[in-house]
């Protein structure tokens, strides 16, 4: 159901965001053939769909200014979907360095495999096909359509998300949001015809310099007199941090994700492997010696990395957890 709201203001809230994003929108290596506030021809191809697929995917767990330095990098050590598809998972790991959560490139390599095995080397232009392949969801497929391909799809991610269910919507704290489906539905109504790519992209970089998660800029907002939550505690004061802490197993006063990636640290550098007594002791480095107790607790996370494909046992694979003597080195 769209909103009447959007109905009533939805073309002045295009207007305004697009000439913002007009002057102050941001340049990203993933953006360079981006034509800003011009419509685009239905279905033309805008960008390498690869070069999205890639940018998206390191973008969903990633820092923005840390993908900006390593995309270039990825993209010249793998510049092609084919080139994705044929790269060792230790090497594609290695490349992987300093992004975190390192099973989205394996993710991305079987990806590629499947567009390479199955389509030829050419990316599918439709939601579903696109869906379908491993590590892709609602959001990255719509970001594929609208930004490689031009199509005019609804795009949200949490920036569209935040800033279209203030806006139209009377949000009383930070974390307020629409459903997903009702802000796809709303943003499908809202998006200019052949400007999809400005308007989500707009929208995103809005979200990021002005409609900000914990601290909105009300007050030098362009949008302060139609916005409906403008008018409402939407400040930072109102904002629970701990409502918005996912649960995430700790260790040693450190996420379980960190102790992973640390793992993996290693691993790249060791290109003969690595006993798994020995990284448990390289990982004590500035902290008091691991107990018993807690390297049993380190062999699970191993386990855990090598249940996700991301580590394996050199030559005999043994059922079950792993052992502290077993040598371990990045999938081949
Ligand atoms: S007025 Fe405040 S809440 Fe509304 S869009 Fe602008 S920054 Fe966001």
């Amino acid at each position: 159901m769209i909103p009447k709201t959007a109905q009533l203001f939805g073309d002045k809230v295009r207007a305004i965001l697009l000439d913002w994003f007009e002057t102050e929108g941001r340049s990203f290596p993933w953006r360079r053939s981006a034509r800003r506030h011009q419509v685009i021809e239905k279905g033309k191809v805008i960008h390498d769909p690869y070069l999205i697929l890639v940018s998206e995917v390191m973008l969903q767990q990633t820092q923005t200014s840390r993908v900006v330095e390593k995309l270039p990098e990825f993209l010249e050590r793998f510049p092609t979907v084919e080139g994705l598809a044929k790269g060792s998972k230790a090497d594609l790991l290695r490349a992987w360095q300093g992004m975190g959560y390192n099973n989205r490139v394996l993710r991305l390599k079987t990806a590629a495999e499947i567009v390479v095995r199955d389509y030829g080397g050419e990316f599918p232009d439709d939601l579903k096909s696109l869906r379908s392949l491993p590590g892709i969801g609602r959001y990255t497929a719509s970001a594929i359509l609208c930004f490689a391909f031009g199509q005019d799809v609804p795009v949200v991610d949490v920036n569209v998300s935040r800033v279209l269910s203030r806006i139209f919507f009377k949000c009383y704290s930070t974390e307020q949001r629409l459903r997903e489906d009702d802000l796809y539905d709303l943003d499908e109504y809202l998006l200019p015809p052949g400007d999809g790519y400005c308007w989500h992209q707009g929208i995103m970089d809005f979200g990021a310099a002005i409609c900000r998660a914990r601290s909105p800029s009300c007050t030098h907002c362009p949008l302060n007199t139609v916005c409906l939550s403008a008018r409402f505690p939407v400040n930072a004061s109102l904002f629970d941090p701990g409502a918005t802490r996912k649960s995430e197993p700790y260790f040693r006063d450190r996420p379980r994700r960190i102790w992973r990636g640390k793992i993996i640290e290693l691993l790249r550098d060791a290109t003969d492997g690595m006993r798994a007594r020995d990284i448990i002791d390289k990982l004590e480095v500035g902290s008091q010696p691991f107990r018993e107790k807690e390297r049993f607790h380190l062999l699970t996370i191993l386990s855990s990395l090598r249940n996700d494909g991301l580590i394996e046992v050199k030559g005999m694979i043994k059922e079950g957890e792993l052992v502290e003597h077993d040598l371990l080195q990045l999938p081949e």
